[in-house]
């Protein structure tokens, strides 16, 4: 490829034009997302190394020696310093096998050597280095035995070893290592063993990264309105890349990330803005009328009144019904805030206005359940409800597809199954989703593109952090049910460890002799579902008969036929059952008042957001109730004493992720609470559980600490769309010039001009 004679626009010059990046290093880069030059120049430094926290091997052994005496009082009660090394990999390998391995490397400089240690992610760590690379090693230092030793140290590749071809024009062909004894911040930019072999190592980025600064950072082209820039005091954009690859100081620094972050979450929401915007005036949306009858029978046929939230969010919602737009709204709430009823009330809503609803479940399973709880909410109002699922046979399904088409069936229960071919609706208004977030936004768009605009109402219990929901959900409107109704005693968390299952055990028969149920969940942990089931089975066996003899027990898993499994459900729920041991299907939707305990085992294994609903189980009637977490003895032994994860590595250190989770939950039964944490452990790419959630992934803002740039970004933004919705003041053509070239297709979205 020949570069462009003259240097063009960083956002479409391929990455492959910056001097020292040939078709290697491009392909590598391009698995990583860079590919364009403005990519690479975004490639921020993942942190700073201050030159004077660097000492050396020798010197970290003497302060380990002074710190392990201190450590003898109180263990894990003074906070130790931190140091940083910078040595060479002289060897890596694995020890022990199984949930108990390790990942042992070996750094030498030239006052001697440590060992660094995970617990962990072996299979991670495996890949991670290379014999002979330097690395930046930092943490805090201990002594086992003689062995100097970093446990769970953050780790930054400074150079590797296949550097010699290829001098550095920075530092004069001196290895880069040598070339920090100049500076006083030292970029450390993120990076691999993938990479590192391709020569994009900490020092290989830092020098690429100089040569497409010194070509390309005039083009930059500046965005951002001027009066943004001068209320905020934001720097250039070739200013802020220039002072965040090559810091001259602290301040400018600063100054140059807040520059990037507020552009990159500006530009976000301005495309959240304009979404909003169409949303919010385009046509066709249906206007009911919020009075219902069925909806106030429903509301007095129930023996409690509702809480204050559940009566504002209602309102919130008809008002947004009676509107001749299309409602776009999420409904969060804890587990057991009673968002059923809510849902319920906006649905008859729309069949008291001669329009379908539809209620849809992220299984079957919960699909049933629903359809059981609405049903017995239901009774006595003229409503007709039906089931669809993919499991019935075909003539009942030809049916109930033939009652939907002809508007007989006014509240169709069903999983995602429901938007599938073949399923018509007469008079569709309105559709609830249950606990499938960006599921139902994406739903709602290919309900447009079939011509049908009905209302919808998302709702989860998964309570998502006020600074991810903006992001996340920024285009939707937002009601929560914050308060649990007044019956409610909090429930008491307890973490046991396995040595203990005994005491537990007894607890929970006392419990039963009070005339208590409890559950027992064993969480799925090998690859194997059938090796699995066995485990489950041979456990449920263990339990019936050598710790729970005189109780009456039930299995339920994912693999029993679906009439058994609402058979074990059905006994459980009319106490024949004293003991539900069950795999993790009983997670989300199942309601026993009468269940008072909760035992998690190998709570270890377990994600937050799946132990906060599992906890949720309990708690729902007026007793005292307890959620109990097993976890091995030697996570047990050390929840509380965990300090934050610095680094994405460490997120996958799953021991210490485990004694995080399990600290939380003891700590705190308030859902939100919990999910900040739970954002926290995984960051926001991982909050739902997949990659493919939708959330965006910011390069150099976090969405977890910028939150007062995320504020101001998205007010800017927001008042900008409302200024000017098309884009058309002078100031703003940068902007739409930029969405116009490289967001074309969200812009058509958008119908924007
Ligand atoms: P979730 O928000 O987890 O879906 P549900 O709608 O399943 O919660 O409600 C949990 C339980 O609380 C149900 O048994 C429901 O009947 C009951 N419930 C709902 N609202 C109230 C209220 N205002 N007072 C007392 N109990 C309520
Ligand atoms: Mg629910």
């Amino acid at each position: 490829m020949q570069p462009p004679a003259i240097p063009s626009d960083p956002f479409s010059t391929p990455v492959q034009f910056v001097k020292g990046i040939g078709p290697r290093k491009s392909a590598v880069l391009g698995q990583f997302g860079i590919r364009t030059v403005h990519d690479l120049l975004m490639h921020i430094p993942r942190r700073y190394l201050d030159r004077t926290a660097i000492v050396t091997i020798a010197e970290l052994r003497r302060s380990a020696l002074g710190g392990g005496e201190a450590a003898e009082g109180v263990p894990g009660a003074q906070v130790r310093q931190e140091y940083t090394v910078l040595g060479e990999v002289r060897s890596f390998r694995v020890l022990g096998v199984g949930a108990r391995s390790r990942f042992v490397l070996v750094l030498a400089d030239a006052t001697g050597s440590l060992q660094c240690v995970w617990f962990g992610g072996v299979q991670y760590w495996k890949k991670m280095f290379l014999i002979g690379e330097t690395l930046a090693v930092s943490g805090q230092p201990s002594l086992y035995g003689n062995l100097l030793q970093l446990v769970h140290p953050d780790i930054d590749h400074i150079a590797s070893v296949e550097r010699d071809d290829d001098p550095d024009p920075e530092t004069g062909g001196k290895r880069w290592v040598d070339a920090l004894h100049t500076g006083g911040l030292v970029p450390l930019y993120p990076s691999g063993q993938e990479l590192s072999r391709a020569g994009l190592d900490s020092g290989g980025f830092r020098r690429v990264i100089a040569g497409a600064l010194r070509t390309y950072s005039d083009s930059v082209p500046e965005l951002l309105p001027p009066s943004i820039i001068k209320s905020h005091a934001l720097v250039s954009p070739r200013d802020a890349l220039n002072c965040v690859h090559f810091p001259v100081g602290r301040q400018e620094l600063e100054n140059g990330l807040k520059r990037l972050k507020y552009e990159e979450l500006f530009l976000f929401q301005l495309k959240l803005a304009l979404k909003r915007r169409a949303v919010k005036t385009e046509s066709g949306g249906i206007a009911f009328s919020a009075k219902s009858r069925l909806a106030r029978q429903l509301v007095d046929s129930l023996p409690f009144s509702l809480t204050r939230a559940q009566v504002r969010v209602i309102n919130e919602i008809s008002a947004d019904m009676e509107l001749p737009r299309s409602m776009n709204r999420l409904l969060q709430g804890d587990v057991g805030s009673g968002k059923t009823i809510v849902a319920l009330v906006s649905m008859l809503i729309a069949i008291e206005n001669g329009y379908q609803a539809v209620f849809m479940a992220p299984t079957e399973l919960l699909a049933e359940q629903h359809e059981g709880t609405l049903t017995r909410l239901l009774r006595g109002l003229p409503v007709n409800i039906r089931l669809l699922l993919g499991a019935q046979k075909t003539a009942l399904r030809r049916d109930l597809r033939e009652e939907i088409r002809s508007g007989a069936a006014q509240l169709i229960v069903g999983t995602h199954a429901l938007f599938e071919k073949g399923v018509e609706f007469a008079k569709l208004g309105i559709v609830v989703i249950d606990e499938q977030h960006r599921f139902g936004v994406m739903q709602r768009a290919s309900l447009r593109r079939k011509g049908v605009n009905p209302d919808v109402l998302v709702m989860t219990a998964t309570p998502i952090p006020r600074t991810l929901s903006l992001t996340l959900y920024g285009d939707l409107d937002v009601s929560v049910i914050d308060e649990l109704p007044k019956d409610r005693h909090p429930i008491r968390t307890l973490l046991r460890s396995d040595a203990e299952l005994d005491d537990v055990a007894e607890f929970i028969r006392r419990q039963v002799a009070e005339g208590r149920q409890a559950y027992f969940v064993y969480p799925l942990i090998e690859e194997s579902e059938k090796i699995d089931l066995k485990a489950a089975t041979v456990h449920f066996d263990h339990l019936t008969k050598d710790v729970f003899p005189g109780l009456r027990l039930g299995l339920i898993h994912g693999r029993l036929a679906r009439d058994e499994r609402e058979d074990v459900m059905r006994r459980f729920t009319r106490r024949e059952i004293d003991v539900l041991v069950a795999t993790t299907v009983i997670e989300v939707g199942i309601d026993v008042p009468n269940a008072s305990v909760m035992v998690i085992e190998n709570a270890e294994r377990f994600g937050l957001a799946q132990l906060h609903q599992l906890r949720g189980r309990v708690g729902r009637g007026g007793d005292q109730s307890y959620c109990i977490l097993v976890a091995k003895q030697w996570i047990a032994r050390k929840v509380g004493r965990a300090v934050a994860p610095r680094t994405a590595e460490l997120m996958l250190d799953q021991h210490r992720l485990a004694e995080q989770r399990l600290g939380a939950m003891v700590k705190t039964t308030d859902g939100f609470a919990i999910a900040e944490i739970d954002l926290q452990l995984r960051g926001p790419g991982d909050f739902f559980g997949t990659r493919q959630s939708g959330v965006p992934e910011f390069k150099v803002a976090d969405i977890i600490t910028d939150t007062t740039i995320l504020n101001d970004a998205r007010a800017d933004a927001f008042a900008l769309v409302a200024d000017d919705p098309l884009l058309e003041k002078r100031g703003h053509r940068p902007l739409a010039d930029h969405l116009r070239a490289r967001h074309r297709e969200e812009m058509m979205l958008m119908n924007v001009g």
